[in-house]
């Protein structure tokens, strides 16, 4: 049996499709009985980066409660929305699945506020964008293949992964970033994979801040998204208690705006007709989109939740924690490496023979961008805690 074709027959001429791909750093011998996609998505899932995301901030501190989504829970629903999209639109599922997975693989411990202030130290060299540390993680940082470093993905997932990138981080990426220069769009799996994530969190949000007790019904009620599926829910089913009275309103706003992406996006696509995936990426605009009106309701909802959730004072406390923790490890480890394990010491070393300061300060970046939030928080107390065992 070959199974080159396991994806490639229903698809799409705008899919991308294995036998077009621009392939792998590191030519391979081909899979057996995988395609180059899913063998693309298999490494994402055994990868510690992937095991990391399961005690990462996605916006509640992991510890804060057991129910409250985390980067992993966070990344399979990016990747069940994206799958749902890429099937009915004929492009590759698998795919889409893989840069869904790996699309936070590079995220610091304690969500934004973490990536902000790890942005902040590094800014005297070079800087840190999570979207680049993804990337850094399946091209460099992950160490399992005895052939190569990283993971060796093909070049439309680590496409994909690389959603958002500078000019001057662009230029120096090689094939992967000439898109950024050029003004050219990723390939629909892409495109896909990074709305899922937009109407991933915008939805788990509501539901983690409800149950957080930092938003209400009534307040989500002057959201027109929400309260379109609510009165439609209150009238089937006037004794709804709340727990499922929200459950099913949010399950029915994503579905709402799931069908919407997929109705717009089909739309431009017809209208564009692109033959292949090189015409996808030389249009001039994304085909995958939501409505007029529902983007504008999706993002009244984005910055509902900016307001009440992300900037709710109980965050900005946790938030403004985080920050004292990666600024104290930073400066820690950056003023004297061989506080970090021999191994991160050891990278650290190399990369300042090659690259100076700033070589030694990307080590130190990459060894905290790579921690969990319970470990970032252990390794502060070995670090300042005069009671705390190193
Ligand atoms: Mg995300």
């Amino acid at each position: 049996m070959t199974t080159e074709h396991v994806d490639s027959a229903a698809l799409a001429p705008y899919a991308a499709r294995e036998e077009s791909s621009r392939g792998r750093r590191f030519p391979e011998s081909k899979p057996q009985f995988r395609t180059e996609f899913q063998r693309d998505r298999d490494r994402i899932i055994h990868s510690n980066a992937f095991r990391r995301l399961v005690y990462k901030t996605q916006v509640f501190v992991n510890h804060e409660g057991d129910l409250y989504r985390t980067r992993i829970t966070h990344s399979i629903e990016v990747a069940q929305i994206g799958r749902s999209v890429a099937s009915a639109l004929g492009v590759n599922e698998t795919l889409t699945e893989a840069i869904s997975l790996a699309h936070d693989l590079g995220h610091t411990p304690f969500g934004h506020a973490g990536q902000d202030a790890l942005n902040e130290c590094m800014r005297p060299y070079g800087g840190f964008e999570h979207n680049l540390q993804s990337l850094r993680v399946v091209d460099e940082l992950e160490e399992r293949y005895a052939a190569f470093p990283g993971l060796n993905l093909t070049f439309e997932c680590r496409e994909g992964i690389l959603k958002h990138c500078s000019v001057r981080h662009a230029q120096r990426l090689g094939d992967i970033g000439e898109r950024f220069l050029r003004r050219q769009q990723p390939g629909l799996e892409a495109q896909i994979a990074n709305l899922a994530d937009e109407i991933a969190y915008n939805n788990h949000d509501v539901d983690d801040g409800i149950r957080a007790g930092l938003i209400d019904l009534t307040q989500l009620n002057d959201m027109r998204l929400f309260r379109r599926q609510y009165d439609t829910v209150i009238a089937e089913y006037p004794q709804l208690g709340e727990r499922r009275l929200v459950h099913e309103v949010i399950r029915r706003m994503i579905n709402h705006i799931v069908v919407d992406l997929i109705r717009t996006s089909q739309a431009r696509i017809d209208e564009a007709r692109p033959a292949s995936i090189e015409d996808v990426r030389l249009q001039s605009r994304s085909l995958i989109a939501l409505s007029d009106v529902t983007l504008e309701e999706h993002r009244e909802l984005m910055q509902f939740l900016r307001e009440r959730v992300y900037r709710h004072y109980k965050v900005l406390r946790m938030t403004t924690k985080a920050r004292r923790v990666i600024e104290a490890l930073f400066s820690a480890f950056l003023s004297n490496t061989e506080l970090m394990p021999p191994e991160h010491h050891e990278l650290a070393a190399r990369a300042e023979a090659a690259l100076g300061t700033e070589g030694r300060a990307r080590a130190v970046a990459d060894y905290i961008a790579g921690m969990t939030d319970r470990y970032a928080i252990l390794e502060h107390e070995r670090l300042y805690d005069p009671a705390e065992r190193t």
